[in-house]
């Protein structure tokens, strides 16, 4: 299910505008999603009568024919229906081809993946490798996305890939090593593993990407990124995206990378273009009925919602499907089958509203979703940007709504 980058977004003028205006304070309540006291303001979370932003034409300056793909991967590309490079495929791709290190700023939505996966993808079909390409994600989940716009990009090509992460069997995971992939995708615990089992052999791999660096450090995998990486050979290509330049990136990268390109489409990434307001509600009741009462709205179709806690993002869901709606949850108590399994089934639109927390749906590519909640009120300026970047990805306009006290 693709989207042409350059296509219309869905207007958020058609989303009808609510009433709910005003916002209060940010006081403590007895609801039991609310968690603490929060200190940003209400006023951070309206932005009213937007209008939707296109993605300015002019800005791109090259077309993937430019680009002078391997022919095999040119046809893969048209065939997923990619009619233009978005902006960071457009500024990313040439460099990377020339096997420049990179830096891109760029978080999930921007199309970030294609930009790293086609130039991996180019460059084994002129020399195929065994573990040519080594990229680590934060989350399994991640990884999952990464191979699956790898393998659709090199169908018929010959190339193959192995996705290495925890939770999932490790036996079918060295079977595949051993029989040989040229692009290695992991989260870090799993790569070390492997790496220490003697299974995963990185002496001859070519590039390395680190996806979503920033979080990834944010989740404590500093030590095994380390690991990993003084296992590959000194002379590589070091890839890096991250949704923001932060002290700890920029500590991990050098030293690991050369005379490095770094781009940035941040300003692609604001959440300017997104319809945004408050609903004022005091008790978990309240907050039902004001979800019960968008979720009617024909006009959003695909839902998320964010809480706080595990066990408040399952309680949630659970009390959606009692009301009749195809909801499920996401987050860290579940396995991560389960949790594949309900973003499949949202993706799908087997289910329409999705429950998550942020730690669970950081960096999935969720498509089309046309309304984000704040069901607990996010904890940084910096997640409510991350979660309702949800909404209105890809150039499209979208919806956003935050509890707030009364
Ligand atoms: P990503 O930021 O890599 O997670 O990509 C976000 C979404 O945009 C994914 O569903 C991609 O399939 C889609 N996408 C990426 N690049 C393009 C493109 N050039 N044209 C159309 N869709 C794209």
């Amino acid at each position: 299910m693709n989207r042409r980058y350059s296509s219309s977004p869905r207007r958020a003028s058609t989303h009808k505008s609510k009433s709910f205006h005003g916002g209060g304070g940010n006081r403590r309540n007895n609801g039991r999603f609310q968690r603490k006291p929060n200190t940003i303001p209400s006023s951070r979370f309206i932005n009213k009568g937007v209008p939707v932003i296109e993605p300015e034409a002019e800005d791109i300056e090259h077309t993937f024919a430019d680009f002078g793909f391997h022919p095999n991967l040119a046809k893969n590309i048209s065939a997923k229906g990619y009619e233009t490079p978005t902006p960071i495929q457009d500024k990313t791709i040439k460099p990377l081809l020339d096997g420049k290190d990179v830096i891109g700023l760029a978080s999930t939505g921007t199309g970030k993946t294609a930009a790293f996966v086609l130039p991996i993808i180019h460059s084994q079909l002129q020399q195929k490798s065994r573990n040519a390409a080594l990229i680590i994600t934060p989350t399994r989940e991640l990884a999952h996305q990464v191979s699956e716009e790898f393998r659709s990009f090199a169908k018929g090509t010959g190339l193959f890939s192995v996705v290495c992460v925890g939770g999932e069997n490790i036996h079918r995971q060295k079977k595949e090593l051993q029989r040989g992939v040229n692009v290695v995708i992991g989260t870090p615990g799993r790569l070390k593993d492997l790496l220490k089992q003697g299974e995963l052999k990185l002496a001859d791999t070519k590039t390395l990407v680190l996806d979503e660096a920033d979080q990834m450090l944010d989740m404590g995998f500093l030590p095994d990124m380390r690991f990993i990486m003084q296992a590959l050979p000194k002379t590589k290509q070091v890839v890096c995206f991250s949704a923001t330049m932060t002290p700890s990136v920029a500590t991990l990268l050098s030293g690991i990378q050369d005379n490095a390109v770094t781009i940035s489409t941040q300003p692609e990434i604001t959440s300017e273009h997104i319809d945004q307001n408050v609903i004022p509600a005091n008790t978990t009741e309240e907050k039902m009925e004001a979800i019960h009462k968008l979720l009617a709205e024909p006009a959003y179709e695909k839902v998320l919602i964010f809480g706080e806690t595990k066990r408040g993002v399952q309680r949630l869901a659970d009390n959606l499907t009692k009301q009749g709606h195809k909801a499920q949850a996401i987050h860290g108590n579940k396995s991560q089958s389960q949790r594949q399994r309900a973003l499949n089934a949202f993706k799908a639109s087997t289910s329409s509203v999705l429950v998550a927390t942020d730690v669970a749906a950081r960096g999935l590519d969720i498509p089309n979703v046309h309304l984000v909640i704040n069901f607990d009120l996010p904890q940084t300026i910096d997640t409510y940007t991350h979660r309702i970047g949800r909404t209105g990805r890809a150039g499209q306009g979208g919806t956003a709504r935050t509890f707030v006290q009364r």
